[in-house]
């Protein structure tokens, strides 16, 4: 029987200097996925690389979860909680960026790219020095699509087709079952603003539901007989008024922000529009303040359908929940980044008003997601680039490995600490009937 007592910074030394040995492999894994970006749940060049370097290592490797997911697991010695370290495959359309493929626009100008860098770097680690027989509990990695909330029209289509129920990678994942036997999950994101410390955290993050809208109106002649048409444009026009006087309701605390945009406004300038439509997310603090502000949308959009007569449809999708940080996890990191970066090059704050999927995860298990720098540009723009490999690439995949010692050395004390402070917002069941519960397309009928 292996002691239950043992020195956490011999082992995590011991990766530490496993992951130094691999760094030019890491990088080399990062760059190449940098220069080859896919679109969300189309990952299939990404999940192949990934897989064939898990099966390198002498994983077994379950492949084409949620179409493009990628799963292998690493058992511990001894019976514990398990781990999932994530890493997220896709890219987003970026037209313009210097790696965007020249079909689907497709840039990695999120940095997922490394995410599977961190990702392959632990794994490595953790087998070159054979830590899993000195741990408790077992660690799953796991590629999984489709971060970006984009692209919608086909994934809308590939709902249709039964292909996938939801529209992110993650929740998906959840409804297969995926993440039923994981316990707690953790991945480092891009820090994408120029200057940003090496190592960070915030520890909110905001949740958002989409809406797509459509005003159905009449068309008419607009110079011969216009009091013969139903002006869709003026319902929308009404309604998106009706939406920014709702504003003053709004509180601080709940850092609401609705940005409703017009995709169609109308079809000729002589004719009555008759087919409008908009889209907007309404972000949000809480699935409550999200739920309040979406009603208040929903009320305004009727509103301009029937001050002019007309019909809206809208169409609403269930977008992301707030990403509430753990923060037994996130106090792990801390001390291993400020260990690996130095006080100074590790920062925090409350609140990024960004949204992401580990919002879904943080909601039903306990999530860590915290920042890397290494970058230049700003997230999702053709100026992002991974300038410092050994930043954005390698020291994070050792925050992570360090911060698997904290969890599964020696009985595991450490993940069993973190599960027991934790307390679900939703359960596993609970989320997926809140998640279908906010989908769905409502049409009011005024003409
Ligand atoms: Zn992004
Ligand atoms: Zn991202």
């Amino acid at each position: 029987m292996a002691p239950l007592t043992v020195d956490r910074a011999e082992l995590k030394a011991e990766l530490w200097s496993a992951i130094d040995r691999q760094a030019g492999d890491i990088e080399g894994f990062g760059r190449d996925i940098f220069e080859h970006p896919e679109l969300g749940f189309r990952e299939q060049r990404t999940a192949t690389q990934v897989a064939e370097a898990l099966r390198g290592l002498g994983f077994a490797v379950t492949e084409g979860l949620a179409l493009t997911g990628v799963r292998a697991e690493l058992q511990g010695a001894r019976p514990g909680p398990t781990i999932g370290i994530i890493g997220e495959l896709d890219a987003l359309p970026v037209p313009g960026h210097p790696f965007a493929d020249p079909v689907t626009s497709a840039a990695h100008a999120c940095g997922h790219n490394a995410q599977l860098a961190h990702l392959l770097g632990v794994a490595q680690a953790l087998r070159a020095t054979e830590m899993a027989g000195r741990l408790a509990g077992r660690i799953v990695f796991l590629a999984v699509p489709a971060e970006e909330y984009v692209d919608l029209e086909w994934r809308s289509q590939q709902a249709r087709r039964g292909t996938i129920e939801f529209l992110g990678g993650k929740p998906e994942l959840v409804r297969l079952g995926v993440f039923d036997d994981i316990d707690i999950a953790m991945m480092v994101h891009a820090s994408g603003n120029a200057g940003d410390e090496p190592l960070s955290i915030h520890w909110n993050y905001n949740g958002f539901i989409a809406k797509r809208v459509r005003f159905i109106g009449q068309a008419a002649h607009a110079g011969v007989a216009p009091f013969r048409g139903v002006n869709a444009l003026n319902a929308a026009t009404l309604a998106l008024s009706a939406i920014h006087l709702q504003r003053e309701t709004f509180r601080d605390e709940d850092r609401i922000r609705v940005h409703p945009i017009v995709t169609h406004g109308g079809s000729a300038v002589n004719v009555v529009p008759a087919d409008v439509r908009l889209e907007t997310f309404v972000r949000g603090a809480t699935i409550e303040a999200i739920a309040d502000a979406a009603a208040k949308v929903d009320r305004a959009l009727q509103a301009g359908a029937l001050a002019v007569g007309a019909d809206v449809e809208i169409d609403t999708l269930p977008g992301y929940f707030p990403l509430v940080m753990d923060r037994e996890l996130g106090a792990f990191f801390r001390a291993n980044a400020r260990a690996l970066v130095g006080a100074a090059n590790w920062a925090e704050s409350a609140v990024c008003n960004a949204c992401t999927d580990a919002g879904d995860l943080s909601q039903i298990m306990p999530m860590l997601h915290p920042n890397h720098g290494g970058c230049v540009g700003f997230n999702h723009t053709e100026d992002f680039a991974i300038v410092d490999p050994a930043t954005a690439y390698v020291t994070p995949a050792k925050a992570l490995a360090a911060t698997v010692i904290d969890l599964l050395a020696g009985a595991a004390e450490g993940a069993r600490d973190v599960l027991a402070a934790f307390k679900p917002a939703l359960t596993r069941d609970g989320y997926l009937r809140r998640i279908r519960g906010l989908t769905g397309t409502r049409r009011f009928s005024y003409r």
